[in-house]
């Protein structure tokens, strides 16, 4: 198979949104009239994002999952995206689940593929993700980092750690029940980007990111773009664990403050961390319930610069908690 059967058989659907899809030098879009386009790219890697055996429908599901994520701490529509692969070989048995886990989650999310680019070479997989965010008096309604103001609450969606947990059990680091590595590992391989969330979240949340790197140091991102600082009250956190690291708490596999680490610092979970003024907690229930996604009120954003956590007894704890750096 060359390189444009590939395309044709994997790649290639009718454009539906799109003016113009797979097919010509250039796909074309036609953003709604009073939008602004919201833009990301991210690149996962072999070896690094992801083991080499993992299984490829999970694969494609996460390569476009982790752009959605993007999109969804924007609080943008999804609209389209492009998808550059480098592939070792043409291999029907690899591209086949691949592709069907990566459009699987495109068709959910009404997001079209309208073009790429295909190479041979190491397996690595880039997406380009194109959203839409309304324009509202001449301003555009894009959750960003630098909307937090002292005084506002502190969200996460969802749950944290499970991802982490499964990392760490996958690299024989920690010892974990099936049951509880086969929960962890599907957060961590088939992550669901809180899309509906974050565009629920518009003219509600003042600052907003998605936890890719670990909380704490995503959290750090808002800090330091609206030059506020934070404390977390590490006993409403605890309600975020998810429930895989909860189970193999529960069986004694992790101590509670393993539980914690996974939490504040665990990475891949793919929620939003977002802020909101605490005059909006009602709204902040009814974007949650609209979107069907639970949030968690774990602290609140203050003047003074900085990340503290206090414990159950209200004080201050060290702060021993690392987030992921790539060339840290
Ligand atoms: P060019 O030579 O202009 O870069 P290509 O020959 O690489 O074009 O690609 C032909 C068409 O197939 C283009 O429309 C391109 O966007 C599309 N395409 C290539 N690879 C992929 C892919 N992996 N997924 C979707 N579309 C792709
Ligand atoms: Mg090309």
């Amino acid at each position: 198979m060359g390189e444009f059967d590939l395309i044709a058989r994997y790649f290639t659907r009718p454009a539906r949104r799109a003016v113009l899809g797979v097919g010509d030098d250039c796909a074309l879009l036609q953003p709604a009239p009073g939008t602004q386009l919201a833009i990301s790219c991210d690149m996962l890697v072999e070896g690094r994002h992801f083991f080499p055996d993992v299984d490829p429908f999970r694969l494609g599901h996460k390569a476009l999952a982790v752009n959605l994520s993007d999109l969804a701490a924007c609080g943008a529509t999804p609209l389209a995206f492009t998808l550059a692969l480098a592939l070792p070989r043409a291999d029907d048995a690899w591209l086949e689940p691949f592709s069907r886990g990566l459009l699987r989650l495109a068709d959910a999310h009404g997001c079209e593929l309208v073009g790429g680019d295909t190479t041979q070479g190491p397996l690595n997989i880039c997406i380009t993700v194109f959203g839409e965010v309304p324009v509202v008096g001449g301003k555009g309604q894009a959750l960003l980092r630098s909307g937090a103001r002292a005084g506002d609450d502190l969200y996460v969606s969802g749950t944290l750690g499970d991802a982490r947990l499964a990392l760490e059990a996958l690299r024989g680091a920690l010892p974990l029940p099936a049951e509880a590595l086969a929960q962890a590992r599907t957060r961590l391989e088939q992550p669901t980007p809180r899309v509906a969330l974050g565009q629920a979240l518009r003219g509600i949340a003042s600052a907003a990111i998605d936890v890719s790197d670990g909380l704490l140091g995503d959290l750090r991102h808002i800090l330091a773009a609206s030059r506020v600082g934070a404390t977390i009250q590490t006993e409403l956190a605890t309600s975020l664990i998810a429930s895989g690291s909860r189970s193999a708490g529960e069986s004694a596999h992790i101590s509670a403050d393993k539980q914690l680490e996974l939490i504040l610092s665990g990475g891949d979970d793919y929620e939003l961390a977002f802020t909101a003024p605490a005059s909006a907690r009602d709204a902040v229930e009814a974007a949650s319930q609209q979107a069907q996604t639970p949030v968690t009120r774990i602290g609140s954003i203050e003047t003074d610069p900085g990340l503290r956590l206090l414990n159950a007894q209200g004080q201050l704890m060290p702060g021993r908690f690392a987030s992921f750096d790539h060339f840290a």
